[in-house]
């Protein structure tokens, strides 16, 4: 699939092969988080992504150019940011074998169609979805099943990934 790239172009992930899936996540973590960085939340406070195998990503250009935030500071979740143009790049729960990279990091045709829209049970009342996609108010057994299923590919191995340094505080 195509590299994911920071707005400014001095941090690029190269992605090979398809993505595990595309999804936009309504939890609160990511509304939150959204809300802060700029420029990831959808017209329906979604936040869009591309799920990719960790064995599959590859820091390309950008090294040092890539801060580590939580939204507290036990969450096991990371969500990076590029520092040259504040791009927020990908989330990652640490003990995952995957990364949700930012569909807003991706070429405008590479981000959709998504599969679902999953946990829109924290998304605002007023917030109307279109029903084009399954839109589950949790993470379905099925959304976790693809998950699992791409580990199973990967020999149940969880790639070490340190590109980023942690944000202090
Ligand atoms: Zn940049
Ligand atoms: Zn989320």
């Amino acid at each position: 699939m195509d590299d994911a790239t920071c707005t400014c172009g001095t941090v690029k992930i190269a992605l090979q092969g398809d993505p595990i899936m595309r999804v936009e996540c309504g939890c609160t973590s990511c509304q939150t988080a959204g809300a802060a960085f700029g420029g990831v939340l959808t017209q329906w406070n979604t936040t869009g992504y591309a799920l990719v195998r960790k064995d599959r990503a590859l820091l390309d250009t950008g090294k040092g150019h890539l801060r580590a935030h939580r939204l507290t500071p036990d969450s096991g979740t990371r969500r990076v940011v590029a520092t040259c143009c504040g791009a927020p790049m990908y989330l990652e729960f640490e003990k995952g074998h995957w990364l949700s990279i930012y569909a807003a990091r991706l070429p405008e045709a590479a981000r959709g169609p998504v599969a679902c829209r999953t946990m829109t049970k924290d998304l605002p009342e007023s917030v109307v979805l279109p029903q084009d996609v399954p839109n589950p108010k949790t993470h379905t057994p099925g959304f976790m099943l693809k998950l699992l299923g791409a580990w199973v590919a990967m020999g149940f191995r969880t790639p070490n990934i340190d590109w980023a340094q942690e944000a202090a505080g």
